[in-house]
């Protein structure tokens, strides 16, 4: 008999952004492994008594996987928190397959990625109607080389909303990238800093032209998320097309229209279920 292994998010810093079924799991965890360099070890504060805590920045993924599969032959419950959702940049495979290998049962459970959290932070959308309505969740090349037809100047041409990981001292090669792709100059970018994190969030504002000497300004060399999307600063745009979906002349599953209708696009014909 063996325990299960939880690859659980802890979302992106904030304590409180933990999902309650991660913090109940913390709860009645037996060991936890975390990353001590980014979740903040606030997150195992709903540890209970004699929880076994180890911190994973001094180990490789092999020891990481031994650690955990040790623990999950003394323990029901056994932990592996990591920052943001494990989905995304956080060598889940990698751990999974050797405890696949050994038996151990695994699940995980999602947690706030810093992408969300730092459009939480700036009040921004990452989608708004007839501007952009994709995000693409992506990183320049650096040790990890990116795979082909990925490079950011190809994502860029998109010109949908880009969350760029990983990057915030490679600004040179994001930079280079959305000129390749043709972004303007003045094209709105956003830089956060430990989105979430109390007392320590920083957003820096600028255009393509003056990020990297703004981010230079506020010393961020490190936990920041660079955004690139035509939606930002729409809070102080006078003009914006509304989401159909809000539409007091548009009925939906949930709501009947309150004032009549113009000609309906053949998309939003009121018989149609509305694109939730
Ligand atoms: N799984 C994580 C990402 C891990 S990769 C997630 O879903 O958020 C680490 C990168 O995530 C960092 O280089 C940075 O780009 C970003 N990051 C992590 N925490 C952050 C935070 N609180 N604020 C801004 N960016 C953060």
């Amino acid at each position: 008999m063996t325990g299960t292994v939880w690859f659980v998010g802890a979302g992106p810093g904030d304590p409180e952004l933990i999902t309650v079924k991660g913090r109940s799991l913390i709860e009645r965890a037996g060991a936890i492994l975390f990353a001590g360099s980014l979740v903040n070890a606030a997150a195992t504060r709903w540890a209970p008594p004699g929880c076994t805590i180890a911190d994973s920045k001094d180990m490789t993924l092999a020891q990481m996987a031994a650690w955990l599969i040790e623990q999950a032959r003394q323990h029901t419950t056994v932990i592996r928190l990591q920052t943001g959702d494990p989905a995304l940049y956080g060598a889940l495979i990698e751990v999974v397959q050797p405890l696949d290998a050994a038996g151990v049962p695994v699940r995980v459970v999602p947690g706030v990625s810093s992408a969300m959290a730092s459009a939480a932070a700036a009040v921004e959308s990452f989608t708004l109607p007839e501007v952009t309505q994709s995000v693409i969740f992506t990183r320049v090349e650096g040790r990890t080389p990116m795979p082909e037809g990925e490079s950011l100047a190809e994502l860029a041409r998109h010109h949908c909303t880009l969350c760029i990981f990983l990057s915030i001292t490679l600004l040179h090669k994001v930079e280079a990238g959305l000129r390749a792709a043709g972004w303007a100059e003045d094209a709105p970018m956003l830089v956060v800093h430990k989105a979430s994190w109390p007392g320590e969030e920083q957003i820096v504002r600028g255009t393509l032209a003056d990020i990297r000497q703004r981010c230079r300004d506020a010393k961020i060399v490190s936990q920041a998320m660079v955004i690139a999307s035509p939606t930002l600063g729409a809070r102080q745009w006078p003009e914006l097309v509304k989401s159909k979906l809000y539409d007091p002349t548009f009925t939906h599953r949930f709501r009947r229209a309150s004032e009549a209708a113009p000609a309906p696009a053949p998309e939003f014909l009121p018989t149609q279920p509305a694109p939730l």
